[in-house]
C-alpha cells in the first residue's frame, strides 16, 4: 500500500496532487469546434495560478483573478472529497468566522483555422505557488475541427475591383507588412470580456469567409463580416483594449485595429473618418470611428474582422450572451426595404 502510494504520487504528483498539498486547477476545453470558430479555454480554481496555452504552435499566457469572495456560512461543515489535513498553516483563512471560498478564473480565447482538419493537439500548462514553491502541470485534450460549408459569390465588377493597378502594388505590400507583426502579437492581459459589443446595430450585409468569384477570377475568402451602416454612424469598439494602428489602407480604406490582449485583435475598416489614434486606450463601446466607402468597396458599409493569434474567425457569434462554438457562417441578410419617400430627390 505504501509503495503504491509512492510510487503514484512519484508518477502523477504534477497531475493528481493531494488535495491537503495543493489544490488541482480544474480546466476546460471543448472537443469540437466549426472551421472558423473561436472558443473558449477555462480555468477556475480556489488560489491564484498562471499557466501557458499552446494551441497550433502558438503560445498564449494566462493568469488568473479573483472572481468573487463567496462567504458560505455552511462551509465548515461542507467537509470536501479529500480530507482536510489540518497540519498546515492556515492561520490567515480563520481571520473571519465563517469561512470564505475565493473563486480564481482565467479564460483563454482561441481560434479555429478555416481550413483546419480533423483533430488538433491542445497542452495546457497550470502554475500554482504553495507555499512558496511553484508547483505545475501539464495536461492536453484533442479538439476536432468541423467543417463547414461557407458561403460563394459570382459577381460582375468593374476590373479595378478584381486587380489592384500595378503601381499600387508596392503600397499594398508595405501595408501587409505593416499590419503582420500587429496581428502575431500575443500580449499577456486580456482586456476583452464576453459577450462583445456588436459595433454598429446595422444587419449582414457580408458574411464571415464568403468565398468570392469576381469575372470568373477565384479572389481570396472575405475574412471579416460586412455590416450595414449609414456614412457617418459611430462605429464601437468590440472589447476594452489598445489602438495599435489607426490608418488609411488600399483595401480597408481608413481602419483602425485593437488589440484586447492573448492575441484577441479586432479590425474596422472603410470608415469615412477616424476619431482615436496609435497608442489610444480604449473601452468597450467606445466610438472609433464613423461608418464610410473608403478604400476598395462598392458603397457604404462597416467590415469587421476579429484575429486571435492571427487566426481570422467569425465575429458574429461572439455578440450572443453564450458563445456558440458549432455552426456555419452568419447567413447575409436581404436589405429591408427602403421607407416610400414622397419627394424623391432626382440626381
Ligand atoms: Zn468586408
Amino acid at each position: 500500500m505504501k509503495t503504491f502510494f509512492t510510487h503514484a504520487l512519484v508518477v502523477f504528483a504534477l497531475i493528481f496532487s493531494p488535495a491537503h498539498a495543493f489544490a488541482k486547477i480544474a480546466w476546460e476545453a471543448p472537443s469540437e469546434v466549426s472551421q472558423g470558430r473561436g472558443f473558449i479555454i477555462s480555468f477556475k480554481n480556489d488560489a491564484p495560478f498562471k499557466g501557458e496555452v499552446i494551441w497550433r504552435k502558438k503560445k498564449v499566457p494566462f493568469s488568473s483573478s479573483l472572481q468573487e469572495a463567496n462567504t458560505n456560512t455552511a462551509a465548515k461543515n461542507d467537509t470536501p472529497d479529500d480530507s482536510q489535513d489540518d497540519s498546515q498553516d492556515d492561520t490567515q483563512d480563520d481571520t473571519q468566522n465563517v469561512s470564505t471560498k475565493n473563486t480564481y478564473t482565467a479564460q483563454v480565447l482561441l481560434g479555429m483555422p478555416t481550413d483546419a482538419k480533423g483533430n488538433h493537439n491542445l497542452s495546457v500548462i497550470m502554475e500554482e505557488n504553495i507555499d512558496g514553491k511553484v508547483q505545475s502541470s501539464k495536461a492536453s485534450s484533442v479538439i476536432k475541427s468541423l467543417p463547414v460549408k461557407w458561403v460563394s459569390h459570382n459577381l460582375k465588377v468593374e476590373p479595378k475591383f478584381v486587380q489592384p493597378p500595378q503601381d499600387l502594388m508596392a503600397r499594398i505590400k508595405a501595408e501587409r507588412e505593416q499590419r503582420a507583426p500587429i496581428m502575431a502579437n500575443i500580449s499577456p492581459t486580456p482586456e476583452w470580456e464576453l459577450p462583445f459589443k456588436r459595433p454598429v446595430n446595422g444587419t449582414i450585409s457580408g458574411s464571415f469567409a464568403a468565398r468570392r468569384v469576381f469575372n470568373d477570377t477565384p479572389k481570396s475568402p472575405h475574412m471579416g463580416t460586412d455590416m450595414r451602416g449609414a456614412i457617418g454612424t459611430s462605429i464601437r469598439s468590440m472589447a476594452a483594449g489598445k489602438v495599435v494602428l489607426a490608418d488609411h489602407h488600399y483595401y480597408s480604406g481608413n481602419a483602425v485595429f485593437v488589440d484586447h490582449g492573448q492575441g484577441v485583435i479586432s479590425m474596422y475598416g472603410h470608415m469615412s473618418s477616424i476619431t482615436v489614434k496609435t497608442g489610444d486606450i480604449v473601452k468597450k463601446g467606445q466610438e472609433l470611428g464613423k461608418v464610410g466607402a473608403t478604400g476598395r468597396v462598392t458603397g457604404p458599409h462597416l467590415h469587421l474582422s476579429l484575429y486571435i493569434q492571427g487566426v481570422p474567425v467569425d465575429a458574429v457569434p461572439f455578440f450572443k450572451e453564450d458563445l456558440v462554438i458549432v455552426g456555419g457562417p452568419t447567413p447575409e441578410q436581404a436589405r429591408p426595404p427602403e421607407p416610400k419617400q414622397k419627394n424623391k430627390q432626382k440626381k
